[in-house]
């Protein structure tokens, strides 16, 4: 494979030193109760509006400033994809025209599920803030807690059967990306 000439890809830990030091054991502050109680409320006004289940999200900025804003709807789209994270990165990088956010803090109602902190970490998310457990949700029925377990397992014991069936040529267009020094990487 040429990589000669790649750009690397950005970390996958791109953490601002400042956030590191603080940690998860960083006091909840003001302004992160404000943004929480946002991400609730739009969970409420969604899910009222039977767009899809009670989950909201916001998206804000190192300054505090709100990029942007989304709540779940997977019920009114018919998308199972449409949680309330998903749509507030997407906003997020629409508005700023990035495909990383990094520096930004993600509220969410809930605890992300392993789609949404997925979508986090390809986002480059350093710094997600949530308010009700994924036990808490999986009280209401909802599996997200039941996802992590499936992650946490081989992939041979999943209930989704996952086959590995190598293809003659199906590495061609990953060479070829990988051998052009005009990629984009992300
Ligand atoms: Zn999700």
């Amino acid at each position: 494979m040429n990589t000669d000439g790649a750009s690397k890809p950005p970390s996958l830990t791109t953490a601002p030193a400042d956030y590191a030091v603080a940690g998860a054991a960083a006091a909840m502050t003001n302004q992160d109760q404000g943004h929480l109680a946002r991400a609730v409320e739009l969970a409420r006004i969604g899910s009222q509006r039977g767009d899809g289940g009670p989950f909201g999200a916001v998206v804000v900025d190192a300054g505090g400033k709100v990029i942007a804003e989304g709540w779940n709807r997977v019920v009114i789209s018919h998308d199972p994809t449409a949680h309330a994270e998903i749509a507030a990165i997407r906003a997020a990088c629409a508005a700023l025209h990035v495909f990383h956010l990094s520096g930004v803090t993600l509220y969410a109602s809930s605890e992300p599920c392993p789609m949404c902190l997925a979508a986090a970490y390809w986002a480059r998310i350093p710094r997600i803030v949530y308010a009700n457990s994924r036990l808490e949700a999986a009280a209401i029925g909802f599996c997200d807690d039941e996802l992590y377990a499936q992650l946490a397992r081989d992939c041979g014991q999943r209930n989704i059967i996952m086959e590995h069936q190598p293809l003659a040529g199906a590495l061609e267009p990953m060479r070829e990306w990988a051998g052009n020094p005009g990629r984009t990487a992300y």
